[in-house]
């Protein structure tokens, strides 16, 4: 339920939150331009009682939420999501890029990509120091020590890093080391992680399951949100079709769809979802088109002696050339690096 309230001073808005408590809700203030509404969420049975609280002065009307996913949702919130980690932005008039190798290999490694795509134009580092691989066989990550490398390489050229965190209980750990923390695909319903990164102090980069909906994306959102962390970038990274041309397939749609029903920023991932180098600078281009915040694109100095997602990743010679495409149609679509 939304209690919607009238103009007021906070001290009604904290005794409408103490009402909403005393009923075993949990009250999310979201204070807009224009007015401030409370969510109250919890079990949707009670809300009658909730209904009653309509009666309260300043209370200008309770109102049933028709989506599900209450607080990542536009109907309580127009305004756009901005997220800022340090120099980089997320949301709003400026394309967050996140480039960087699939998995931290070496100190060597890691310098130099970070030089390359800050050269470039990146705002923002990637890099795997745990990894989801389908096979337990695979190369696993650097784990702590990738995430060391990982400080040392965003420090130096002054971009904030995005790493991968695959259970609760490394989160404070990678909490420790990155600016960012990314909840992969392959995690996007694991709703303990999610809960973890819901308590975590910094922004989460949710990235959709290669076989999940718009809707579950959404709520799985939720739970990071409903846990106190407002600060959610979604990722679309392509879904599992029938088509094999392809790693899997990139689902734009999605980033208009995302756009009208959620005020979180949203990030393309045109390497994994297309799984072929050639393909990512036309899905990157065609992501800022349909409306993207950010792009997330895998670099590696010599993809040939990747440890992993060699065939998808960009050398630094068509991460620059990628990038100087951008830049020209950002002039089109109004925003800046
Ligand atoms: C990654 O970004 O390194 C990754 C494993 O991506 P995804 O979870 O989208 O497969
Ligand atoms: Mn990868």
């Amino acid at each position: 339920m939304i209690i919607v309230m009238a103009s007021c001073k906070q001290e009604d808005i904290d005794y409408v939150v103490s009402r909403i408590e005393a009923l075993g809700y949990k009250g999310h203030v979201l204070k807009g331009v224009e007015r401030t509404v409370i969510a109250a969420i919890g079990d949707e049975r009670g809300k009658f009682r909730l209904q009653s609280l309509e009666s309260l002065p300043h209370v200008e009307k309770v109102v049933p939420i028709l989506k599900p996913f209450k607080l990542a949702g536009r109907e309580l919130r127009s305004e756009p999501t901005v997220i800022q980690v340090g120099s980089a932005q997320i949301g709003g008039e400026r394309l967050c890029v996140i480039a960087g190798p699939c998995s931290v290999e070496s100190r060597e490694q890691m310098l130099e990509t970070a030089r390359c795509v800050k050269e470039a134009g990146a705002s923002a580092l990637r890099g795997g120091a745990f990894k989801p691989r389908t096979s337990p066989y695979s190369f696993q990550g650097l784990e702590e020590e990738g995430l060391q490398l990982l400080q040392e390489a965003a420090q130096r050229y002054d971009m904030p890093f995005v790493t991968e965190v695959m259970t609760p209980e490394q989160v404070p750990l990678v909490e420790r080391y990155a600016d960012i923390l990314q909840v992969g695909a392959r995690n996007m319903q694991n709703f303990s992680l999610l809960k973890a990164a819901g308590k975590a102090r910094k922004p989460v980069f949710l990235k959709r399951g290669m076989m999940s909906t718009i809707n579950e994306l959404l709520m799985s959102a939720e739970y990071i949100l409903a846990e106190g962390n407002a600060q959610v970038i979604l990722c679309e990274r392509g879904i599992r079709t029938f088509e094999t041309e392809t790693r899997n397939t990139l689902d734009l749609s999605a980033v208009p769809v995302l756009k009208q029903l959620t005020h979180l920023p949203v990030v393309v991932d045109p390497s994994h979802s297309t799984g072929h180098w050639g393909l990512v600078n036309p899905m990157a281009k065609a992501a800022v088109v349909a409306g993207a915040d950010g792009l997330m694109i895998e670099v590696h100095p010599r993809p040939s002696e990747a440890f992993s997602d060699g065939p998808q990743s960009l050398t630094p010679v068509h991460f620059h050339q990628l990038m100087d495409e951008i830049r020209r149609l950002l002039e089109i679509v109004g925003k800046t690096l």
